[in-house]
């Protein structure tokens, strides 16, 4: 694959982005993007950091780290782990990410504090809310989200910066609105529980619900498909 692919997509993310924010009534720098990289080879992540794209999420421990290293000459990526994360796995991720925005149980929030190494400053947090109450799905119930975020902030090497969310599949609109609407509600109410903490990221929206997810106030939104095309199977 050539060069333009990406950046003409990153391109058009962006220009989709900016509309999105400008139709919301919202400042253009209001939201960023989140370029989803999962199954992506680091090579076109290459791509999209030569055309300034800088924060990169992937799902897959791993591969994760394998890309990493094949990219490590590029100084200021910030990488954010997006995807579950089982107890066993924590301390790569403390090691070797900026941001998780899947913690969704007290355990995993202790071990990521632990593990995180001092010399890297604290590691960004986002609790990921289970807004659609699929019992399938990842997330802290809502009804026990106010016990989670108040042990994350207490705890030390971890700052609480908001919520995530992966809403059930929906169409239309106004269908999507409603869980996302959820999760800034239940933001809002986190930052009047605890003033103390940095609680600035909504992490909403993805390739096919970013205008619903800006309507409701995504300050990250994550798009894979739209920047990168369409996966594959995990390897
Ligand atoms: C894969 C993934 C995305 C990106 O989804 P697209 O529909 O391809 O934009 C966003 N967030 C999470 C948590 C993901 O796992």
């Amino acid at each position: 694959m050539s060069d333009a692919p990406v950046g003409d997509s990153l391109q058009r993310a962006r220009q989709r982005l900016t509309k999105a924010l400008e139709s919301a009534g919202r400042p253009p720098d209001d939201a960023r993007l989140l370029a989803v990289s999962k199954t992506k080879p680091a090579a076109l992540i290459r791509q999209a950091y030569a055309w300034g794209q800088r924060e990169f999420g992937e799902n897959y421990l791993q591969e994760a780290l394998d890309k990493q290293t094949e990219l490590s000459d590029l100084r200021d990526i910030v990488w954010h782990f997006i995807g579950p994360l089982q107890s066993n796995k924590t301390r790569a991720v403390a090691e070797h990410f900026a941001w998780v925005h899947s913690v969704d149980r007290a355990k995993v929030a202790r071990r990521l504090a632990e593990q995180r190494p001092a010399s890297l400053g604290p590691l960004n947090i986002c609790l990921q809310v289970n807004v659609s109450a699929e019992s399938s799905k990842a997330g802290v119930a809502p009804e026990a989200l106010d016990a989670l975020a108040d042990e994350v902030a207490a705890l030390s090497n971890l700052r609480l910066r908001g919520l995530m969310a992966i809403p059930a599949l929906a169409i239309g609109l106004e269908t999507q609105r409603e869980p996302l609407a959820r999760l800034r509600q239940l933001q809002e109410g986190l930052k009047r529980r605890l003033p103390q903490a940095p609680l600035d990221t909504l992490s909403m929206g993805m390739s096919d619900d970013l205008e619903a997810a800006v309507l409701e106030g995504a300050t990250l939104v994550r798009l894979g498909t739209a920047i990168f095309g369409a996966r594959g199977p995990h390897r």
